[in-house]
Parts: C-alpha cells; sequence; structure tokens
C-alpha cells in the first residue's frame, strides 16, 4: 500500500484526512508526522497560509522520501483587512493560546455592529512530492463574529464563528456536522483529486 504522510501531530486531522480519502475510495496509508520523530517542524516563514502549507509539505517529503500533505489554516476578519490570517495563533503572542486569542479578538472587535461582522475560517491544503513536484488548493468556511462566545466543541475561534446560514456557532456544532463544512474538509476533498492523479 502507498504510503501518504500528513505533516501534523493532530489525530483529529489525520482522522478527517483518513475519512476523506477512504470515502473517495483512495486506499493509502496515511500516516502522521509523530511516525518520524526525528524530524524538526518547519519554521512557517511564508506570508499566506499556500506558501505555508507549501513548505511544510515539501519539507517533509524532502525528508522522508515520501509523498506529504500540509494544512495551514486560520481565521480572516473582513473589518480587520483579512487579519488575524497567518497569525490566528499568535495572535495574542502567546503561540497557541486560544481563549487569549479569542479573548483579544473580541476586545478588538467591541465596537463593531453585526453588519460588519463578517469573517471566513480559511484553509490552504498542499501535496508535495519528493521531486518538488506540488500543488495546493483552498477551502473556505463563511460566517460572522459573534459578540460573546457559545458551545464547547471545537478549539481555536470556533465559539465565535456563526458559519452562513447557521444559528449555531462553529463550536455548537457536533464534529461530524462542522467537518461537512468547515474550511479544511473542504481543502482536503479538493486535494483528492490531486491524490488520485499523483500518488494513485
Ligand atoms: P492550524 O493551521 O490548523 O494550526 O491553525 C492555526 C490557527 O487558526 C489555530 O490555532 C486557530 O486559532 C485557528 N483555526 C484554524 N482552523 C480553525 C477552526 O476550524 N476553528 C477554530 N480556529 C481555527
Amino acid at each position: 500500500m502507498k504510503r501518504l504522510i500528513l505533516a501534523t501531530r493532530n489525530a483529529g486531522k489525520i482522522t478527517e484526512l483518513h475519512a476523506i480519502l477512504a470515502d473517495a475510495g483512495l486506499d493509502l496509508d496515511l500516516v502522521g508526522a509523530d511516525a518520524y520523530p526525528h524530524i524538526p517542524d518547519v519554521r512557517e516563514t511564508g506570508v499566506t497560509f499556500a506558501e505555508n502549507a507549501l513548505l511544510k509539505a515539501h519539507a517533509l517529503a524532502r525528508a522522508t522520501g515520501l509523498p506529504a500533505v500540509a494544512d495551514d489554516s486560520g481565521l480572516c476578519v473582513d473589518v480587520l483587512g483579512g487579519a488575524p490570517g497567518i497569525f490566528s495563533a499568535r495572535w495574542s503572542g502567546a503561540h497557541g493560546d486560544d481563549t487569549a486569542n479569542l479573548n483579544l479578538l473580541l476586545a478588538q472587535l467591541g465596537d463593531i455592529a453585526d453588519e460588519h461582522r463578517g469573517a471566513y475560517f480559511a484553509c490552504a491544503a498542499a501535496l508535495a512530492l519528493p521531486d518538488g513536484t506540488e500543488r495546493v488548493v483552498e477551502g473556505r468556511l463563511n460566517g460572522t463574529l459573534r459578540h460573546a462566545p457559545s458551545g464547547g466543541y471545537g478549539f481555536g475561534y470556533d465559539p465565535i464563528l456563526q458559519p452562513e446560514g447557521e444559528t449555531r456557532t462553529c463550536a455548537e456544532l457536533t464534529p461530524a456536522e462542522k467537518n461537512a463544512i468547515s474550511h479544511r474538509g473542504k481543502a482536503f476533498r479538493a486535494l483528492v483529486p490531486v491524490v488520485r492523479e499523483l500518488v494513485g
């Protein structure tokens, strides 16, 4: 069976991509970056989600000699010109502190009325081969930002993003409901024909 590496240590992302590939009839041995602990994490020096996803996918493909997939994602707020964007995970300075990031964003938008609170989650998913071949696709989840967090599922900014056409926030959707409409789900599904073409 052909092996495909996913540049993440997040078990949830591996499960999600695995299910999407299996649904598409692609029988691949999908493993996370944890299977290669000697390979260091890549510095995300790109200025777009696509650049960062490609950086991570190329680094892993080069280091392992195997096809590699990577994703990069974040929240883009209209009134902030697309920020936090690639800085979503480190918006409050403390890398990975979801609660601090969310609270800072809510405070920054405190005076902004409902009609100007448009935002979307964006995700770029990249496939790189050891010979340098690369492809990148993107997915979005459009919505609006609440004034206060709501819901216990998910992570990051989920408690404040209400998807278009929904009355609940992303953190009030079950994981299956969110995966069906999410930026990451859309990007991973868009990657299926690319994986079929380049990996088999
Ligand atoms: P990553 O690229 O998946 O590591 O995500 C970067 C950051 O973007 C996360 O730390 C979150 O703050 C934010 N983010 C990305 N996707 C989501 C999501 O689906 N829900 C909530 N926050 C997200």
